[in-house]
């Protein structure tokens, strides 16, 4: 048995794809090795050296168009990238996020000038990417939002605050949700491009302490009397907000879907390579059939997946996809993904427990999995939205 052998569908098996992916392995062996990602715990973050790597390397801005600095390519190369992070345990790193999450805002509705002027920074790693959405009162239910957004001659004037915020420390450029009319519900949503080192008002809150993912910089954001330039409304048009997060939100559920994915794969390697080793009872812990019944059991739901998830990548690649569909690839990846890898840590004993096996750092990594991007049961109210 091999722990993860599905064959990639021909619209994802390319020699392309297939450079991209050696590329990317190389990359993390030599940035993202065990001494790096204990660091990245360590100190609550990436290393803002390894990000301008990554952009050195072509790993950002992957499918910003070759006009404003990037390569162009679509989200099968992101997908990649986005899995082999996810197998090489280094998902701390929020690429994913900056690349194939906000970047696409500012590609698909920013104004010419905006995209002439944020985009080639975002692809050289020079500016990193955030998105502010949730605030400390309103997550699941964006409507309830209270930061605001007043016009005040050439700028607006932001007040109010936003929590959990991924790539938080380092981002300096950060997508903000606001209302610009508090009356007009969804439609009073607009969204700002703050430049977090031209602006007055703003500050950082300290780095969040979490259960996994502590190599991620998450952190709350707060504006005071924030002044930004009006050329910094996203698209020019107030009110377009909310239609906005929408429309991407079945990217974003997909992009968390190759990570839940990738880590998947990781587990099921990690504890294929144990259990083989360990031995017990006159023989390994692998020759024992409830192993092997319960590796069956996760192979066989991490091919469903992964069958899925190509399918829903195809579909979102021929801009096909819809709320429902990314919203049950998002269900079901991220809760298999937690069965998957509790089954795997159960393999390992006392071991799995133990900080120093990647499986337990996967475990609590991948609790947010079904928080994050729209929880399980926000997925549901989607899907069933559709019946
Ligand atoms: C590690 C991490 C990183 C994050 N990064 C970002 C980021 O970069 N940017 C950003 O904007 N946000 C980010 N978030 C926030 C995340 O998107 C929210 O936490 C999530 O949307 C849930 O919102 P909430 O925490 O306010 O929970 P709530 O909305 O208060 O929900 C609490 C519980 O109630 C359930 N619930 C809510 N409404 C319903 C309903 N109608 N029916 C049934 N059940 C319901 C939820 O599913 C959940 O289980 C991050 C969160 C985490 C944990």
């Amino acid at each position: 048995m091999a722990a993860f052998d599905l064959p990639r569908p021909a619209f994802m098996d390319t020699e392309e794809l297939r450079l991209l992916e050696h590329a990317a392995d190389r990359f993390l062996d030599e940035q993202a090795g065990p001494v790096e990602r204990a660091r990245w715990r360590a100190v609550g973050a990436v290393d803002r050296a390894t990000w301008r790597k990554a952009g050195e390397a072509g790993f950002l801005g992957i499918s910003v168009p070759e006009a404003y600095g990037g390569a162009g390519a679509d989200f099968r190369y992101e997908a990649i990238l986005i899995e082999r992070l996810g197998i090489k345990h280094a998902l701390n790193f929020a690429l994913p996020l900056h690349n194939a999450v906000v970047a696409p805002y500012l590609v698909d509705y920013a104004t010419e000038q905006q995209k002439l002027r944020w985009l080639p920074g975002a692809a050289t790693g020079e500016t990193i990417l955030a998105v502010a959405m949730s605030e400390p009162a309103a997550g699941s239910d964006l409507q309830g939002i209270k930061t605001t957004a007043r016009r005040d001659g050439e700028h607006y004037v932001i007040n109010g605050q936003k929590t959990f915020i991924s790539n938080g420390l380092h981002a300096s450029l950060i997508i903000v949700a606001a209302k610009t009319d508090a009356a007009a519900g969804a439609r009073g949503i607009s969204l700002f491009v703050v430049e977090t080192d031209k602006v007055e008002g703003f500050s950082r809150g300290r780095l969040l302490d979490k259960l996994g993912q502590e190599g991620r910089d998450t952190t709350e954001l707060f504006f005071s009397d924030m002044r930004v330039p009006a050329e910094n409304l996203l698209g020019g048009v107030e009110g377009r907000g909310f239609r906005m997060l929408m429309e991407k939100l079945p990217q974003e559920r997909l992009v968390i879907g190759w990570q839940a994915m990738g880590m998947i794969e990781a587990a099921l390697a990690v504890t294929l390579d144990y259990v083989r080793e360990r031995r017990a009872f006159g023989g390994t812990l692998f020759d024992l059939q409830n192993t092997q019944f319960k590796l069956a059991e996760c192979k066989t739901l991490a091919t469903v997946a992964k069958t899925f998830l190509y399918h829903c990548t195809e579909e979102l690649i021929q801009k096909k996809l819809d709320a429902a569909t990314a919203s049950m690839a998002k269900l079901f990846i991220t809760e298999t993904q937690a069965k998957i890898i509790d089954e795997c840590l159960q393999l390992f004993g006392g071991y799995g427990y133990m900080l120093e096996y990647p499986i337990s750092e996967m475990y609590k990594d991948a609790r947010a999995y079904r928080i994050y991007g729209g929880a399980s049961e926000i997925m549901k109210l989607l899907i069933a939205r559709s019946l």
